[in-house]
């Protein structure tokens, strides 16, 4: 069968190439593969900043961002046939450490835990795979096309989750909520604030394309100033760009008591002259709390299904700007100025039609 293909560490080394059928060992549960979301990660990869191939193996199939259809399934998995199903990206590492043994991969403590598409496991860019059924989470059938989009729900839905756990620490009443860039994951941030019934305020620097109209059809209010500009004080900020002066107009733009929390990777090296003192003195005078948060559990996958089901399907229809075949995947890598989410159907050959008999 097809699969997208890097080697890890030789640049610019992704390509469709023939791959085993998934061994039984993989997992209970069979899926045949339907799309597959492109992100940043995947750049990184196939510009060998990093990814890692399973043992024994010199190549690592693509993809984490992921939806399927389930083919064959032990009853035990309690899943069958015909359910539609995300597989979850990382899994516990084998010692497990103390986060990993309590189901909370996301937080793990020794670094050794794998990931499908990135560290040590191959991903989701394959006709067909095998998981065991609790390394997957069923989603509403109604979401076939759009499901894809559970990954990245599942990263705000941990930002989300773990925002309203620490607001928890005292009074907490949030009217307002900021996120920083209009990309997929601050689009679902957005989305996932106007759920909860805020005022939400999407910044980002763009003035056309599509996604002033997408902040604007959620019932948010888009910004292309800087934050600092608008005058607006949240409660709550996600910033999800990692671009430096971004990150610091959140760390300067908040109401008494705000909880920011950061989830874009920024790139390292670079030196911005910042007043430590001038942080340190209102973080501490304004009760102020900043945390990071990244990837996301078992937990964060049901949020992020619910949250998808409930959504406005046509809204969610519109983040998935291009579609196209996998043997197109060199186009689909190519950045377009109106992207949100590329992804790539792994059912279509190039002529559209179903690629395997
Ligand atoms: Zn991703
Ligand atoms: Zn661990």
């Amino acid at each position: 069968m097809r699969a997208l293909t890097v080697t890890p560490g030789e640049k610019d080394s992704l390509k469709l190439r023939d791959v085993p059928e998934p061994a039984t060992g993989e997992g209970e549960v069979l899926v045949e593969a339907l799309a597959v979301g492109l992100c940043g990660t995947d750049s990184e990869i196939i510009g060998a900043e990093y990814g890692e191939a399973p043992p024994g193996q010199d190549y690592l199939v693509l993809g984490h961002e992921n939806l399927g259809r389930v083919l064959d399934a032990a009853p035990a998995s309690g899943l069958a046939k015909g359910d539609l199903v995300v597989g979850i990206v990382r899994r516990p590492d084998p010692e497990p450490c103390k986060a990993c043994a309590a189901g909370e991969w996301d937080m793990c403590l020794n670094g050794n835990y794998t990931e499908h598409g990135i560290k040590g496991l191959d991903g989701f860019a394959r006709e067909r795979w095998r998981a065991d059924g609790e390394a997957m989470v069923k989603v509403d059938p109604g979401l076939e096309d759009v499901g894809v989009l559970l990954e990245p729900t599942t990263i705000v839905a941990k930002a989300w989750e773990q925002i309203n756990r620490i607001g928890q620490r005292a009074f907490f009443d949030p009217h307002t909520a900021v996120v920083t860039g209009a990309g997929p994951v601050g689009l679902l941030a957005a989305l996932l604030g106007v759920q909860q019934g805020l005022d939400v305020h999407v910044f980002d620097i763009v003035t056309d394309g599509p996604k002033p109209d997408l902040v604007h059809d959620l019932g948010a209010t888009y910004h292309s100033e800087p934050l600092p500009e608008s005058g607006i004080k949240p409660n709550i900020l996600v910033e999800c760009t990692g671009v430096t002066p971004v990150v610091l107009d959140a760390l300067k733009c908040r109401a008494q008591d705000a909880v920011t929390c950061l989830t874009g990777v920024s790139g390292t090296g670079k030196q911005t002259k910042v007043d430590v003192g001038a942080l340190n003195r209102e973080e501490v005078l304004m009760n102020g709390v900043v945390f990071g948060s990244v990837n996301a559990n078992r937990r964060h996958y049901d949020a992020g299904a619910q949250a998808l089901a409930k959504a406005d399907r046509d809204w969610l229809r519109r983040l998935i700007n291009r579609r196209l075949p996998l043997a197109n995947f060199a186009e689909a890598f190519k950045r377009q100025t109106d992207d949100v989410k590329v992804v790539l159907d792994v059912t279509r050959g190039t002529d559209g039609n179903p690629s395997h008999e």
